[in-house]
């Protein structure tokens, strides 16, 4: 019998409901929960030592206090000192803190500092604590205090009668295993580090195995009908094409269609660097399907990124004769109609669409293709629901985002693998550059004189408006301080694409700048997947310290997409984060670095229970176990009879009927 949540102490049936609402259904799923991060004040970091970007413990006196404004508007400026250096602590709306902070009084902090672009380190909103320790931070409940979630996972793990995976033992190696009630209270409770990895080590293994073991089960073999496709389908289709494909093309394409033309079906990850041209692969296959006589679903991940591939799938779809369609969220409800009419009577060859393809509603004549773009910003369960739309559909992904190889085939199980290792011709490396903020000014001056030639310019900020975090570059005021009158850019045609905007003016805003009738985009990361404006040359990126290496390297992927000289520039001072990535090109290598420059500190990071997020962070640290869980995986299907069976079960419970496209 399952543990109601409302048998907790300090869980009412308020608080049990904004769990069940968040997908906690009881006691067991509250504690299989795991942390997504955890707050390591046990070591302390020099206020000197402080790095931009980087989570860290500090400690020091109150050297001053300041407040500004009222009620909500309030700031209060803390500085703290310690022997090494100073640093200031900022609050916004938090008056009451004034009544409890005095000069001199030691301070026990945690969090991120930032720096102004004048130089002054500072840190918005520390968290003060009590004492030093390692606690857990979870991913937030609506309606739920973190003291009150971190009390009821005490009282489950206590109550709860079976916490057991259903693993059979003798599958876990014998330096992994450990008791699994001790492993989640130690992976919610720490004691120390190293029970802490002791614990989460052995929770990780259990997923990989399970994973593995859920993939294996998926991967029976299947027998369909094989398509007939026209044997000129590469040739008629590259015909149609402004530009000759590569040599990876042709040989990546010859590939898919021969998937295609087999009798079971196609599993297949195309993985290549950004600007390779991997979107007219997905969209030959999409076009062999449609000759087939079937229909092709492409799912993508932004609304920003669908308009575009519809706007190019339909220009070069249509006149070879396939009706193409895009469904995203903000179509019209009468738009909705038709599109979902069209998709099930099978008017429509090419569907392209964001989340809203899933809907129950949405249904196929004969869907015998499913191409999911950027597949990295997909969850696994979000990518079965589109191949759900129909029996044993060929399956095509595609990601730029590098995976070591461990990693892949525990992620894609026996999904085969094309490399596009080559780019279009004539591209010039894209030169980046790290701008000091005294050339600021020149900088602009550049991005005026690219606009005067006919070029144009991103400017991606972290946030799209002012936030609490004061040193960090905002869209909106950024956009508007550039175009003011007076402004470093004042005369130029300046536009803004952020999240929090309608979706349809943010998708006119960005159709506009592709179409060369603005010079300068100012945005969020919402242009960092797949968004492919061929008269940018310049990149901008303002607070580069809060972008990863990798996501550093897709924005840089936006420009040097045509024949002309294109640069990237980092707002900010040199260090060796970015000093790798202005010596890189290749998105493989950067991924390496990245991994191993966020180190061994980063074990104790953001480690999600639940995959593909686990991966994500567990990655390359992490080689080791998930070659340990293949191996388990395999040695019980080698074994067959009880445990296999067990391990199946555990898997089914733990993963469902999973489906992976
Ligand atoms: P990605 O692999 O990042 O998805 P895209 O498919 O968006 O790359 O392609 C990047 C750009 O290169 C697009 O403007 C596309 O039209 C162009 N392109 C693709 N293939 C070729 C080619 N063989 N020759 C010239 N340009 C190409
Ligand atoms: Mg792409």
């Amino acid at each position: 019998m399952p543990l109601p949540l409302d048998a907790l102490p300090g869980l009412g049936p308020v608080r049990a409901a904004a769990l069940v609402k968040a997908g906690v259904a009881d006691a067991r799923a509250l504690v299989e929960r795991l942390p997504v991060k955890y707050q390591d004040s046990t070591v302390l970091t020099r206020i000197a030592d402080l790095r931009p970007g980087v989570e860290a413990a500090f400690a020091g006196e109150v050297a001053s206090i300041r407040s500004y404004g009222y009620g909500k508007a309030a700031r209060v400026h803390v500085v703290v000192e310690d022997d090494s250096s100073r640093v200031s602590l900022v609050w916004f709306g938090a008056a009451w803190l004034l009544k409890q902070l005095y000069a001199g009084q030691p301070l026990l902090l945690y969090g991120t500092v930032s720096r102004a672009p004048n130089g002054a380190r500072s840190v918005a909103h520390p968290a003060i604590l009590e004492r030093r320790a390692l606690l857990p931070v979870y991913a937030a409940v609506d309606g739920m205090p973190g003291k009150a979630l971190r009390g009821a996972i005490a009282a489950a793990l206590d109550r709860i009668g079976d916490v057991e995976s259903g693993i059979p033992p003798s599958l876990v190696p014998e330096s992994i295993r450990l008791d699994r009630r001790e492993a989640l209270k130690q992976a919610h409770f720490p004691e120390s580090r190293e029970s802490l990895e002791h614990a989460l080590r052995y929770l990780s293994f259990e997923t990989l195995l399970l994973y593995a073991a859920a993939l294996r089960r998926r991967s029976q073999p299947v027998h369909i009908e094989p398509l007939v496709i026209p044997t000129d389908i590469t040739e008629t289709f590259w015909a149609a094409q402004p530009f000759k494909p590569t040599g990876a093309q042709t040989r990546v394409s010859a590939e898919i269609i021969a998937d295609m033309r087999g009798d079971s079906p196609m599993s297949r990850l195309v993985e290549g660097d950004v600007g390779c041209g991997k979107t007219a692969l997905a969209f030959m296959a999409m076009y062999a399907a449609a000759r087939s006589g079937g229909q092709a679903a492409m799912m993508v991940p932004t609304e920003i990124l669908a308009a575009q591939h519809f706007r190019s799938a339909a220009g070069m779809l249509e006149p070879l004769g396939a009706r193409v369609g895009l469904l995203t969220g903000s179509a019209s409800a009468k738009e909705r109609r038709g599109i979902v009419a069209a998709a099930a009577d099978g008017t429509l060859q090419v569907v392209i669409g964001t989340h809203a393809l899933f809907s129950k509603d949405v249904k196929f004549a004969n869907l015998v293709l499913c191409v999911t773009d950027e597949q990295h910003r997909f969850g696994v369960k979000q990518r079965a629901a589109l191949s759900e739309k129909t029996i044993h559909p060929h399956t095509l992904v595609m990601s730029a985002t590098p995976i070591p190889r461990t990693l892949a085939m525990l992620l894609y199980g026996d999904m085969k693998r094309s490399v596009v290792d080559e780019s279009p011709p004539g591209r010039l490396p894209v030169e980046t550059r790290l701008v000091p903020e005294s050339k600021r000014a020149r900088m602009y001056g550049f991005i005026r004189a690219q606009a005067a030639e006919g070029w144009q310019s991103y400017i991606v900020c972290p946030h799209a408006t002012q936030t609490g975090d004061a040193d960090c570059a905002s869209a909106e005021w950024l956009a508007q301080s550039l175009r003011d009158a007076g402004g470093p850019l004042c005369g130029l045609r300046v536009g803004i694409a952020h999240g929090g905007q309608p979706s349809r003016f943010r998708a006119e805003t960005l159709e506009a700048f592709q179409g060369g009738k603005l010079d300068v985009l100012v945005a969020t990361t919402v242009v960092e997947v797949g968004v492919d404006a061929p008269g940018a040359t310049v990149m901008v990126i303002e607070n580069p310290e809060r972008f990863g290496l990798a996501q550093l390297h897709q924005l840089r992927g936006r420009v040097g997409r045509g024949k002309a000289k294109s640069w990237c520039f980092l707002m900010g001072e040199r260090n060796a984060r970015l000093d790798a990535l202005a010596a890189t090109r290749d998105g493989f290598e950067i991924a390496r670095k990245d991994l191993a420059m966020r180190g061994p500190g980063d074990l104790l990071g953001v480690r999600q229970h639940g995959l593909p997020e686990a991966f994500a962070v567990a990655s390359g640290a992490d080689e080791p176990l998930m070659v340990l869980a293949r191996e388990a995986a395999d040695t019980a299907a080698a074994r067959g009879g009880g445990d296999a069976a067990l391990l199946d079960e555990a898997a089914r419970v733990r993963f469902g009927t999973m489906a992976m496209a």
